[in-house]
């Protein structure tokens, strides 16, 4: 017969081989549409703070969303990062993302930046200005989206395809705040005013105002901070030669977008994971992973970057970012309409 003390190592023993057990379990696993270098550090951080396995899949955004629907319940993925409130209104409509109630979410994360419903929420921000070559154009010139469609900048304009999320939730938000017709007529009259066919991706736009192909081009702020501090010499001069004008400033603001996260609905780490999100939007973490992305933090209070100080304030949209993904199949429609290739 076993002795009491025999019995109590027993015991203690078995509890530390639980506990064991119970830490080795706590991990999470992601599938980011963002590259491992601009993520991977963060994620080592939070490792390290709470001993919970961070597993990184990466991919493009679009593929690891049809990789989610594929795998359906079966998925081990428990967070999806992506950018585009278009992309993450598409994931929640295709029912592979699950609401999530988090004080911390909520209060750190500004209304219009998440979704009412709690399937997704902001981590970055990013804008979408008009970038304009310096030597021919003078900022007074430039004053809205609107203003794009004037006649002096016929054949001055590069923006690329309309099959472009980007370019979806910009016109998304043109419709959200001027109505279809409104919004038709700017589309049609935009695409008049192309240098060429759209092409390329925003640093292409960049380079063919840099190269005198294009006098203005609609970008996302990132990518001109990318190339400002880009390894290749040809991206830095390109980016040298082009300012940035922050359009609509005394109407609705420039239209601004996210990159964003949620938990899968087939997350069987529900809990790590929803620690994970709010890790990411620690003071911190935010002010690392925007600085990294050339982004803007999305919690209030966190300072921009050098670079991005340097572009100078701006008056954002105010509009809900939801919207963007509700309006999406109309923006689309109108863009086909009017023949934005
Ligand atoms: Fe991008």
């Amino acid at each position: 017969m076993k002795t009491f003390i025999q019995k109590l190592y027993a015991t203690l023993a078995f509890c530390l081989m639980l506990t064991a057990s119970i830490a080795q379990a706590a991990e999470v696993n992601i599938y980011s549409a963002r590259k491992e270098d601009l993520i991977k550090p963060i994620l080592e951080k939070f490792e390290a703070n709470t001993n919970i396995k961070v597993n990184l899949i990466t991919g493009k955004a679009d593929a690891l969303l049809q990789r989610l629907i594929s795998e359906g319940k079966n998925s081990p993925a428990d967070i999806l990062i992506t950018t585009d409130a278009g992309r993450l209104h598409r994931a929640k409509n295709a029912e592979v993302l699950q609401s999530i109630q988090s004080d911390v979410l909520a209060n750190t994360i500004p209304e219009q930046y998440r979704d009412p419903a709690g399937f997704w929420y902001g981590l970055t921000l990013r804008a979408r200005p008009i970038v304009y070559a310096y030597d021919r154009v003078k900022p007074g010139q430039l004053s809205s989206y609107e203003a794009l469609t004037n006649s002096e900048w016929r054949q001055k304009v590069c923006i690329r395809s309309s099959d472009n999320i980007y370019n979806q939730s910009l016109v998304a938000s043109f419709i959200a705040h001027e109505g279809e017709q409104k919004t038709l007529s700017w589309i049609s009259a935009l695409i008049k005013n192309l240098a060429r066919p759209p092409q390329g991706g925003d640093r292409d736009q960049i380079k063919a105002v840099a190269a005198g192909q294009c006098d203005l081009a609609v970008v996302n702020t990132y990518y001109l901070g990318g190339m400002l501090t880009s390894n290749d010499e040809n991206e830095v001069a390109a980016a040298k030669k082009v300012k940035i004008f922050w359009p609509n400033q005394d109407s609705r603001g420039t239209h601004v977008n996210i990159s964003g996260a949620a938990i899968t609905a087939s997350s069987k780490n529900k809990a790590s994971a929803i620690q994970l999100l709010e890790f990411l939007v620690s003071n911190d973490a935010q002010q690392w992973y925007a600085e990294k992305n050339f982004e803007y933090p999305i919690k209030p209070g966190i300072q921009a970057s050098e670079i991005l100080k340097s572009w100078g304030e701006f008056k954002a949209d105010s509009l809900s970012l939801h919207q963007l993904g509700d309006l999406n199949a109309k923006a689309v429609m109108l863009m086909d309409q009017a023949g934005w290739k």
